[in-house]
This record gives C-alpha cells, sequence and structure tokens, in this order.
C-alpha cells in the first residue's frame, strides 16, 4: 500500500487511544491513564506525607509523589524509554499535590530539572526530569530553568561500582552553567528529578546550586524507589 495511502486510512480510522501506564484501550472520558491505573495512582497519592524524607544539610527539603512501583513505575518508564512525554502530565498531576501539600516546596521560586549529560540528551532526544518540571509547572506557575546546571559525566565506569563508588562518582557530576550564576543567586530553587534513589544525584545538584549562591534547594521527584 502506498504511504499516502497508509496516512489517509490513518487519518479516517485513528488509533484507539491506550492507558500510558498499562497499555489497556481508553474511553473517550478517560484521559491519561485508565480507570484502574487512576485508581492506583489515587491511591498512592494520598499516602504523599509519607515520601519527604532527609537528604542531609545541602536540601531544605526532599519529597516524592509515588513509590517507585505499579502505575507510577510505568508511567516513568513510559517516560523515559518509550517517549512518552505525555506520561508526565499524569505523574506531574500527584507531584502537584505533593507540592500544594508541603510548605518548604511552595517556598520555591524556579524549578531547575535535575540535568543529563548532553550525549544522553542528544540520543534521548529529551530530559526526562525539564519534561516533568514542564508539566509541573502548569500547575505551580513556576519558571522552569533547564539549562541552569550541567551534568558533565553520565557514567564514569560500571565495573566494580558499588555504591560507595557510585556516589564519590556523582559527586563532582554537576555544575551550574555559567550564563546563569547570576541569576541563581539568593534564589530559592525546586530540584526536579523522576527517581529519588539513594540521594546523591539530588544532593550532587544541591550542592552545585548553593555554590552558585541559590538560597535554598528543596526536591520534588516523581517516585521514590
Ligand atoms: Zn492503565
Amino acid at each position: 500500500m502506498s504511504r499516502a495511502w497508509t496516512e489517509a486510512l490513518s487519518w479516517l480510522c485513528p488509533q484507539r487511544a491506550v492507558c500510558h501506564a498499562c497499555g489497556a484501550p481508553l474511553s473517550a472520558s478517560d484521559g491519561l491513564v485508565c480507570p484502574d491505573c487512576r485508581r492506583w495512582l489515587e491511591a498512592d497519592t494520598l499516602t504523599a506525607g509519607r515520601w519527604e524524607t532527609m537528604l542531609g544539610d545541602e536540601l531544605a527539603c526532599a519529597a516524592s509523589a509515588f513509590r517507585y512501583d505499579g502505575t507510577a513505575a510505568a508511567l516513568v518508564k513510559a517516560l523515559k524509554f518509550q517517549s512518552d512525554q505525555t506520561a508526565a502530565l499524569a505523574l506531574a498531576h500527584g507531584m502537584a499535590a505533593v507540592y500544594a501539600a508541603l510548605p518548604a516546596l511552595r517556598a520555591a521560586e524556579v524549578c531547575v530539572p535535575v540535568p543529563v549529560h548532553r550525549r544522553r540528551l542528544r540520543s534521548r532526544g529529551y530530559n526526562q526530569a525539564a519534561v516533568l518540571a514542564g508539566a509541573l509547572s502548569q500547575h505551580t506557575g513556576l519558571p522552569v530553568w533547564d539549562g541552569a546546571l550541567l551534568r558533565l559525566w553520565q557514567k564514569r565506569s560500571q565495573i566494580g561500582s558499588g555504591r560507595a563508588a557510585r556516589e564519590a562518582n556523582i559527586a563532582g557530576a554537576f555544575v551550574p552553567a555559567v550564563s546563569w550564576e547570576r541569576r541563581l543567586r539568593n534564589r530559592s530553587v525546586l530540584l526536579v528529578d523522576d527517581v529519588l534513589t539513594t540521594g546523591a544525584t539530588a544532593q550532587a545538584c544541591a550542592h552545585a546550586l548553593l555554590s552558585a549562591g541559590a538560597r535554598s534547594v528543596a526536591l520534588l521527584t516523581a517516585c521514590r524507589a
């Protein structure tokens, strides 16, 4: 069949929309996720208060919207590995609820996504943290300062990297971009990422932001492992 015909048919018979988390067909009223997945997300967001953690002195607050599990994990994977940037909208919904509940997050004036290395950015085409920050800003109104932080390397070596080695590896991986340093001075920053694991990445980013003169840094992630 010719390409023109394929295009004409796909226009006449559009693909049915599917749930961004589980792939089940959606009805017109469902939105981004199916009713089952929506229930999962709503049930998990209600426990958001539990997901505030202490992560050293440099982060004023560290909070996550969901456990890295079930529907939320499926949405993160769709966002990261299946080029499904729309999945971020469903995650940002839960993040906005946590943001609204925690004054330490609401104190932020600007939002900075955890950066990926430029090679990763080229291969994936986007930074999933920046997509989440953009989706979140539709709820919070915070400006997204994508590019304020730079990631110097993604991973140095996989071989023999235990937790301690990984954390030492990440500690110096982030620097404030020279062109943003003046603007960061005295700002309260909301750092945004997809998944909080050990916290080493967030702490390294907070350190870089504070070294540029930021007044405070709080962290909000979609999920916590
Ligand atoms: Zn679903």
